[in-house]
């Protein structure tokens, strides 16, 4: 129902929220910094946060502190308001599914909004035959029931990833992410039976799609044997690692040759799912068919949510009982989640990420004309990244750049715009805004990001 999508980009009178930058006190202002001062007596010191200005209010692309700055929000709670802040038809559908009833359990007493969730996925996640869902509470989640789904399925034990991968900070997860700092260090000993196999990084190695694949395959083969692998885990698009676009034909042979050994391939598209890249999922971008699908971040518009979805033989091979948890399809969430795949539909929300795309490299080729730390532009859609170099070495060493990317980030905040690193040497800006962001804020945040840039490096020519 289009009159129900009122947080269209275009649209701009339908925001409770003016959608524009404003600064008003010093980053962060007084009443954050007592916030702050507060957090700090009693929140571990192992949560971190980007920038310390505590949020009052969110609506579309932009965030409000509770000192009265708004921001540009390019980083959508790292992937997770993908339809927008607080947009309508999703507070409309949790406020409703409230009052009705907020949980019972589904492993008690089921409810249809699970199933919904569940025939949403099957319709919409890539391949056409029967697949089934299991639904639970976060990214991570969904990363450990992919794998023990795949190690019942096969009867296998061994899990293998991709180079400059991450899925998660759970005690499983942890062992499958390619950075042990921050996320693995001191909390050992890992998991046992996981592998890190060489990825598709086509800035770095000049491989072919064909030539990254054969790589990947041998390490597969000669390291694990292909008959002690259940599952081979991977990001189409590696969200953390610094979004890295697989060359062409990449994931099709992996999957080829998982199909042709038994081994369950795993698309992670916990980042780049949900309409993100311009499709449903990012799969798509790259004729890659997986076994097992992983959703999460942008599903619910906000509120946790989580899903396996896939091939209904491997998912149908655990026992009754094996999978489930306690807030697992939470029926609030779950409403939450039929309106976003509503919205995507009638708002023509995967045409917001294509524009996206198109005004984000269009402004992002312009600053890479103008400055040389710019090596690469990449990604799809309304996951877009540069990856910044020492200045000069674009063409040759590629050498990383990890204090242009701090400073930027800080510089950006300062003035207004949150935007998020990433990378393996943490020389990554992502871009990965609401699909709200209109093309007015993209040219206003670039405006930040090109005068952080001017400051802290001379124009090339
Ligand atoms: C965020 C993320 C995860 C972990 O999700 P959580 O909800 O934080 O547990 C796993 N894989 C990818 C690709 C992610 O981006």
């Amino acid at each position: 129902m289009t009159d129900t999508l009122t947080n269209s980009a275009t649209d701009a009178a339908t925001y409770s929220v003016a959608q524009e930058r404003k600064i008003v006190t010093a980053i962060p202002g007084p009443i954050s910094a007592a916030l702050h001062e507060r957090r700090r007596a009693v929140v571990s010191d192992g949560v971190s946060s980007m920038l310390p200005v505590y949020i009052a209010k969110a609506n579309g692309a932009i965030v409000v502190d509770v000192d009265g700055n708004q921001f540009i929000d390019l980083g959508a709670g790292i992937g997770v308001t993908t339809i927008g802040h607080t947009e309508t038809s999703v507070v409309a559908a949790a406020v409703e599914q409230s009052q009705d009833f907020i949980h019972t359990l589904f492993t008690v007493t089921p409810y249809e909004e699970y199933v919904r969730v569940a025939e949403l996925l099957a319709e919409h996640t890539p391949g056409d035959f029967p697949k089934k869902s299991v639904l639970i509470n976060s990214g991570a989640e969904a990363v450990e029931n992919g794998v023990k789904i795949a190690r019942k399925f096969t009867g296998r034990r061994a899990v293998a990833v991709l180079d400059h991968a991450y899925h998660g900070r759970t005690v499983l997860t942890m062992a499958m992410n390619y950075k042990a700092m921050p996320y693995a260090t001191g909390y050992g000993p890992l998991a046992s039976d996981v592998y890190h196999a060489p990825s598709s990084y086509p800035y770095h190695d000049g491989l072919t799609g064909a030539e990254a694949a054969a790589r990947t395959i041998a390490y597969l083969d000669k390291v694990i044997g292909a008959s002690d692998l259940a599952c081979l885990v991977v990001e189409p698009i590696q969200g953390e690692g610094g979004f890295m676009v697989p060359a062409e034909g990449y994931l099709p042979a992996l999957q080829e040759w998982c199909s042709s050994k038994g081994v369950v391939m795993i698309a992670d598209e916990i980042q780049s799912g949900m309409a993100r890249t311009g499709k449903y999922y990012a799969s798509e971008h790259f004729g890659w068919i997986p076994d097992l699908v992983l959703t999460a971040k942008g599903i619910a518009g906000g509120f946790p949510l989580a899903a396996v979805t896939g091939r209904a033989e491997i998912m149908d091979a655990s026992q009754p009982g094996g999978l489930g948890g306690t807030f697992g399809g939470n029926p609030v969430s779950c409403a939450a989640a039929i309106a976003v795949f509503d919205a995507i539909a009638a708002g023509n929300l995967l045409g917001e990420a294509q524009r996206i795309e198109k005004s984000l490299t269009a402004g992002l080729t312009a600053l890479k004309n103008k400055y040389d730390i710019i090596g690469e532009i990449r990604g799809r859609g309304a996951m877009i990244a540069i990856e910044l170099v020492q200045p000069g070495t674009g063409d040759t060493t590629k050498a990383p750049n990890a204090a242009a990317v701090a400073s930027i980030s800080t510089y950006a905040g300062q003035h207004g715009v949150l935007l998020l690193t990433a990378g393996t040497y943490g020389n990554v800006l992502r871009f990965l805004p609401s699909l709200a962001l209109s093309d007015a804020l993209i040219v206003d945040a670039l405006s930040v990001i090109d005068d952080a840039m001017a400051a802290l490096t001379a124009p090339a020519h």
